[in-house]
């Protein structure tokens, strides 16, 4: 493996920080409070960010994409992650690259990608990931959300909750099962259009982090869907959602690994000028030693993430590492922001904090694409397989 990374990669890097330093930072604290309740706060940093070619960095050139490897596409988003300090935006962002736009490009017809991912490069069309139902989270395979063969396509009825962009989404790439009794392998995956009957977006929900984000339920009710709204083959549901959840596992962390660097940055200038007891806080061991874990965290998620991004580009597969990728990146996002909570003192602990909303931001990472729990479970199970 390389570590070096080509010179044209690295300013399309710094190209994509100065970009979420000028373009997406204004405001912040405010939409953040306010919680992507107005369009008006989250769709023109969207559509910048679409108009900038970040929602469609590794999809073919082709379709409208930017045609980079995954190493490149990888290094961008870590780089705008350093630059927005928007934890809901770039959250967004990875679902809709990696958890939608990726598998839609793995198991889509060419119509299908034809049709849909132009769209969602352009932003002109979002798209939802709904798979979670209230009775159904950690054991995702368990939805209960019904689709039912008609003459020319399904009928879907049932309910998604924790739904990213559903309140807002133009698309929604649906989990469903054709037949109960055969668990896990009766579900399928469908492309259902907002504008379908009986295609119910939900109202905003609100949530402590990720506010910017828009976030909530969709309800379908004797939704027609036509054949042609089939992701690969029906029953092939359970071997997408997988491979969906690799995608997302991997990469989804991806710009908050450029966020931890950007804490540690603010973090390490904090220690320099904040004086306490005569000198400077970095003087004390147990800030400095914070500081310390934080680098360390930082570096491992790093080489985690180069590591996924080389294996991608490779091809290859491996749900347990794409489990300890996640697992440990969102755990050290987590451990890194409650580090730099200490440092700040009660300056982080203020509602309008950067230091703050990092912590609320970072909350959710142990839950969104499956919690630790489940993570340990998957590692710890290929461990006794092998
Ligand atoms: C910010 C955010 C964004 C999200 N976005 C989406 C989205 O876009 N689309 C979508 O479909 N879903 C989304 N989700 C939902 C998310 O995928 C689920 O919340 C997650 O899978 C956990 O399910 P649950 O909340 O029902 O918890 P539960 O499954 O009820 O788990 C509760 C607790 O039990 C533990 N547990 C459960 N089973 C086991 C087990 N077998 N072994 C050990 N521990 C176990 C869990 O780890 C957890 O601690 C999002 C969630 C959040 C917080």
């Amino acid at each position: 493996m390389d570590f070096a990374l080509p010179e044209q990669t690295i300013t399309l890097g710094q190209n994509a920080r100065k970009f979420a330093q000028a373009e997406l930072s204004a405001d912040i604290a405010q939409r953040d409070k306010r919680g992507a309740v107005d369009t008006a706060d989250w769709r023109p940093l969207w559509d910048a960010c679409a108009n900038y070619g970040l929602l469609g960095l590794a999809l073919p050139k082709a379709l409208g994409g930017g045609g980079h490897d995954i190493q490149t596409t990888v290094h961008i988003l870590q780089e705008l992650g350093y630059g927005a300090p928007d934890g809901g935006l770039t959250l967004g962002l990875g679902a809709q690259i990696w958890s939608m736009q990726m598998p839609i490009l793995e198991f889509g017809t060419e119509a299908q990608k034809a049709d849909i991912l132009p769209k969602l490069i352009s932003g002109d069309m979002i798209c939802a990931h709904a798979v979670t139902e209230s009775h159904s989270g950690s054991d995702a395979m368990a939805l209960t959300t019904r689709a039912t063969k008609v003459d020319g396509g399904y009928v879907l009825n049932g309910e998604k909750v924790y739904i990213g962009m559903a309140p807002a989404c133009d698309l929604a790439f649906v989990f469903a099962t054709v037949n109960p009794d055969h668990g896990a392998w009766g579900v399928s995956a469908f492309l259902v259009e907002a504008t379908s009957d009986g295609f119910i977006r939900k109202d905003q929900t609100q949530k402590m982090g990720t506010r910017t984000l828009p976030f909530g339920a969709l309800e379908f009710v004797d939704c027609f869907v036509p054949d042609t709204a089939v992701l690969g083959k029906i029953g092939a549901g359970n071997a997408i959602f997988n491979r969906s959840l690799e995608w997302e596992r991997r990469f989804i962390f991806t710009s908050q690994v450029g966020a931890m660097a950007r804490m540690l940055d603010d973090c390490v200038s904090f220690a320099k000028t904040r004086d306490v007891f005569g000198g400077p806080i970095h003087t004390h061991q147990s800030v400095s030693n914070r500081l310390a874990d934080m680098k360390l965290r930082l570096e491992t998620a790093q080489l985690m993430l180069w590591r996924a991004a080389w294996e991608a580009d490779q091809g290859a597969w491996d749900m347990a590492r794409a489990a300890a990728t996640k697992l440990h990146i969102s755990e050290a996002y987590l451990a890194s922001a409650m580090d730099a909570m200490r440092n700040f003192g009660a300056r982080g602990y203020m509602e309008d904090a950067e230091i703050a909303r990092n912590m609320r931001d970072a909350l959710g990472g142990i839950t969104y694409g499956g919690t630790s729990d489940i993570q340990r479970q998957i590692i710890s199970a290929a461990l006794i397989r092998s």
